[in-house]
């Protein structure tokens, strides 16, 4: 074996398939968001960042900057051990409680991520049911799908949102075998939002758990920042809701909330959770901060609503074939990877605007797309900019516009299927 050469071609795979990732070096700039620095090839410019998940500028709000380091002062960097072992500080405590009460929920739990949040819970409630069935929606996240995964159980994948589907599976077990149905509210690359209640219902008549995943909602949705659950009265509802503290937060981390049994359970037997060391009482404490600021303060998400609008209606104006998207999220249809990719490029170089491009796995293919997400501080005149930026984009590379874009990602995604048939037929 070779193992250099066999790591060489694993990378030149995905260089053949456009789906390489290069990461953008930046360096946010407090004070002017969405504004950073941005490094490539000995260069230094600044550029306009248009794809940040701190969906509402939190990550430099004053107040969230001032209890990091004031915890970071009082006790130090690090937690300096696992939760068990020393590294359960005060503020890991109280964002707990902040967290439970944020969802109405009995007890929460805070992990280094939300990955780790996903991956843990769902693997461990599923594991100590017994013969549990998961009932996972087709385009849950990574993060959750490793969950499913680990879980060990066996699993059934419904269409995404597909209500019939979901009860034709529900319908196909027994009543009183265990259930969970994972499934999230705000989809991040569509933009789109779950049938929440009648989920809910489901799960009610087939006597089934239900997990949410509100990573994309929580901060941004219901009167004080509770996610879409809280935004339609349905938190009571759920059993496990899931969210961030990295994204509208603006901090790191993630947690879940529900019942304290279920809670102590994950405590007590999930190893994602046990294993790890805690996060530092810097993080928690600038994470309770944005919570309660969010929890109280409506401005944040009235402007961010506002400016994805005015995004979306400027962009659409333009002829931009922006995907339908119920929320906060603006993708733009490219649906072909290298051309994607390009446009992502030459928005930066050329506009010093960055969008990063969203290609395979993570949306399908023929589906690739630039995902913009307004927040606040992008003002009508950042608006304008990207606007011109984009169309001047469009029709340098020869991108389709709104009309003509369906029926070319149709085209598409029909030469897919048959390049995929061909395949598996020779
Ligand atoms: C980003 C994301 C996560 C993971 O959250 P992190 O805190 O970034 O690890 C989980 N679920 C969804 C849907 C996400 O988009």
């Amino acid at each position: 074996m070779n193992y250099d050469r066999f790591f060489e071609e694993a990378i030149a795979q995905l260089h053949s398939e456009r789906r390489y990732r290069v990461f953008a070096d930046l360096e946010r700039i407090v004070g002017r968001f969405p504004r950073a620095i941005w490094r490539s090839n000995g260069e230094v410019r600044e550029i306009t960042v248009w794809c940040s998940n701190d969906y509402l500028g939190m990550g430099q709000n004053e107040r969230v900057i001032d209890a990091m380091r004031e915890a970071a002062g009082k006790m130090g960097s690090g937690a300096g051990g696992t939760r068990n072992i020393s590294g359960t500080n005060h503020p890991l405590v109280e964002l707990e409680a902040e967290l439970a009460d944020l969802h109405g929920k009995e007890a929460g739990l805070v992990f280094t991520s939300g990955f780790v949040s996903n991956e843990a819970a769902i693997s461990t409630i599923a594991r100590l049911l017994p013969n549990c069935l998961i009932l996972s929606d087709e385009l849950n996240h990574a993060s959750m799908i490793e969950g499913v995964r680990r879980s060990g159980v066996e699993k059934k994948i419904f269409r995404h949102n597909d209500l019939a589907h979901l009860e034709s599976l529900l319908q196909a077990v027994p009543h009183e075998r265990a259930k969970l149905i994972a499934f999230e509210s705000v989809y991040s690359m569509d933009g789109d939002i779950a049938p929440i209640e009648a989920i809910c219902d489901l799960a009610d008549k087939y006597n089934a758990m239900t997990y949410i995943d509100e990573v994309h909602a929580v901060g941004m949705y219901g009167a004080r920042g509770g996610g879409i659950t809280e935004r339609d009265g349905l938190a009571h509802r759920i059993d496990i809701i899931e969210g961030t503290l990295a994204k509208a937060f603006g901090v790191l981390g993630g947690y879940i909330t529900g019942k304290s049994a279920v809670i102590d359970a994950v405590r007590s037997y999930a190893p994602g959770f046990i294993f790890t060391t805690a996060l530092p009482p810097a993080l928690a404490a600038a994470a309770t901060t944005s919570i309660r600021h969010l929890k109280v303060s409506q401005a944040e998400r009235d402007a961010h609503q506002r400016q994805a609008r005015a995004t979306k209606d400027a962009l659409s104006a333009a002829g931009l074939p922006v995907m339908a998207s119920e929320t906060h999220i603006v993708p733009l249809l490219v649906g072909e990877p290298d051309l994607c990719k390009q446009a992502s490029d030459r928005l930066l170089e050329k506009h010093g605007l960055y969008i990063q491009p969203i290609n395979y796995p993570t949306v399908p293919r023929g589906t690739e797309r630039l995902r913009i997400t307004p927040t606040p501080l992008h003002s009508d005149a950042l608006i304008a900019e990207l606007t011109g930026a984009l169309l001047e984009t469009w029709t340098a590379l020869g991108i389709p516009f709104q009309s003509d874009a369906t029926d070319a990602q149709h085209e598409r995604s029909e030469r897919v299927v048959s390049l995929v048939t061909a395949k598996s037929g020779g």
